[in-house]
């Protein structure tokens, strides 16, 4: 009020504390004008004062309920873009570094799901304190929202590598920090989390883009074993982006036909064939044919592996039914892959017999090889299925044998008609003891369980004769051919001396080197 006293300013709503008598504090509000004698001398002022405490208070409480989150008090998402914005903008002026922390909780469903979300609460609310208790005053702890904090650092060194360091020191007090018990009602609970660490610096860089890329750094971690964490780093965007783009592609291909089916042929003892298996490929526009490793997995986390794989299924059956009309082919059987996520889909029994039933194909000449991680799950539904499937003629082999986690029970209970010998066993049977040692173990097995070996990754005259003296009655690999479009198996039907006879002069190791990269058709 000096202003209004000694400059005749007339003052206006200003806001400010007193503390009364009890030790309370209100807030008032005041305006004041200057009363003036006839002079025009300035003599004392005529001033309004209002008590405000109770709007104050309302204020306080929308400014915490829109900036701040209600459970452990910790900013939440809105300030921390807030100060987030205002940090790198002092980054790039100041030029030091700053981090942001993707803080996850491990499992924190589980506890959330069985000890009940009051319990929930406890824990994040402790965690919070921890984490805080962590970092400097200037710097953030936010929480997102569920099991998600984030901390942002501020004036980290100029120094990129001693930035980084800083930052991992912090992360790591943080990881040690909520790895303590922690007390809930009279119970301890363990938990874990994992960490994502992005830094900036000058680079012009958007919140969400840092926020992005803490989040990936954090799953990284998870992916790593939890407990732990991850900087980012650009080739993990790289490889996200890449993802994304076959994603795209891959919906893509479906809808502008762009798969197809090659075959490789499956012989016997005496080199004749008996079938093909049908393995999938894409003609991708830039990239050319697209072996299914690179595309399989994607499909699976996408479920583009349903519409997928009931194409295969219906080419693999037009085919036999194709085969079916030419007497020298109608005995040919066709293997068709099926992946675990397809196998579970209600819609999978389905499928399989409106393939058949559309294309008129004859369901004994169909076999399924499904791969160990079926097992993973329900095996009484996958007994279910097979059994309705088998019930129609269709055989089930169970492929990339001896690779997976089936116990020796469940692959009892299977009703199987053939394993497939993984090829990483076939490949050093000749060289290595303890090859050729799983190897007899799986013939040996498969025989007490009555079910049939085939061996693929036949590469060699050698392969084909070891594995058919040591019990392994059908073939398939390099040795006989390489999956190629289907006018190859049909053309290929070489007789081959069989191994028993001895024959001095091989026959073409690698008949068709390169028939992979023949165009043709399914
Ligand atoms: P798989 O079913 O075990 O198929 C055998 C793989 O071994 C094929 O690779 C084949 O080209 C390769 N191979 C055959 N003979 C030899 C040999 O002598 N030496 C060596 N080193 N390799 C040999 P491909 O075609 O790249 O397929 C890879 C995997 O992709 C398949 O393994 C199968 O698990 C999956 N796959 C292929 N087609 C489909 C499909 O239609 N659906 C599903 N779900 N998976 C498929
Ligand atoms: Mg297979
Ligand atoms: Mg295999």
């Amino acid at each position: 009020f000096a202003d209004v006293m000694h400059h005749g300013h007339h003052v206006q709503d200003i806001e400010y504390r007193v503390q009364h008598s009890d030790g309370s504090w209100r807030w008032h509000s005041s305006s004041a004008l200057p009363s003036r004698d006839e002079a025009g001398q300035i003599t004392g002022f005529q001033g309004i004062a209002r008590d405000i405490t109770a709007r104050k208070q309302a204020e306080d409480e929308i400014r915490t309920l829109a900036f701040y989150d209600p459970l452990t008090q910790l900013p939440n998402r809105r300030l921390l873009t807030e100060r987030l914005e205002a940090s790198v903008d002092l980054c790039r002026h100041e030029n030091h570094h700053g981090a942001l922390l993707f803080i996850d909780l491990d499992n924190f469903k589980i506890l959330n799901d069985t000890l009940g979300h009051d319990q929930g609460d406890r824990l994040l609310t402790q965690a919070a304190r921890r984490i805080s208790g962590c970092v400097h005053k200037a710097d953030t702890v936010a929480r997102l929202g569920g099991d998600e904090f984030v901390v942002m650092l501020h004036r980290l060194s100029h120094e990129a590598q001693e930035a980084t360091q800083q930052a991992e020191i912090v992360a790591d007090k943080i990881l040690a920090a909520l790895n303590h018990p922690y007390l809930l009602g009279s119970q301890e609970h363990h938990s874990t989390a994992s960490v994502g660490i992005t830094l900036f610096h000058r680079e012009p860089v958007s919140v969400d883009e840092l926020m992005k890329r803490a989040d990936l750094a954090m799953y990284q971690a998870k992916a790593a074993g939890r407990n732990t964490q991850r900087l980012f780093d650009p080739a993990m965007q790289a490889s996200v982006t890449a993802r994304a783009a076959l994603e795209s592609d891959l919906r893509r291909a479906l809808t502008e036909e762009q798969f197809l089916l090659h075959y490789q042929a499956l012989v016997d003892d005496d080199g004749q064939l008996t079938g093909a298996e049908a393995l999938l490929r894409w003609r991708h526009p830039d990239r050319g044919l697209v072996p299914p490793g690179e595309f399989i997995a994607l499909a699976e986390d996408t479920g583009l592996i349903l519409p997928l794989g009931q194409w295969v299924l219906e080419t693999a059956c037009a085919q036999l039914a194709e085969w079916a009309r030419d007497p020298s082919l109608k005995h040919l059987k066709v293997a068709a892959n099926v992946s675990a996520r397809q196998f579970r889909h209600p819609d999978f029994v389905p499928g399989v017999l409106r393939a058949l039933n559309t294309t008129g194909a004859d369901p004994h000449r169909l076999k399924l090889e499904i791969t160990e991680s079926l097992l993973l799950e329900d095996v009484e539904e996958v007994i279910g299925k097979m059994r309705q499937l088998r019930a129609r003629g269709v055989t089930f082999a169970l492929d990339d044998f001896g690779t997976g986690y089936s116990s020796l029970s469940y692959l009892k209970r299977l009703p199987l008609d053939d394993v497939k010998i993984d090829q990483s066993f076939v490949r050093d049977v000749l060289n290595d003891p303890n090859d050729a040692a799983i190897a007899r173990t799986i013939v040996a097995l498969a025989g007490t369980l009555g079910l049939r070996v085939i061996a693929e990754g036949v590469e060699t005259r050698e392969h084909w004769e070891w594995l058919s003296r040591n019990g392994c009655h059908t073939h398939q690999g390099y040795y006989f051919g390489r999956p190629g479009p289907v006018g190859i198996i049909q053309e290929a039907i070489p007789n081959r001396t069989p191994p028993t006879q001895r024959a001095s002069s091989p026959i073409r190791a690698n008949p068709r080197p390169d028939a992979d990269k023949r165009p043709g058709s399914r």
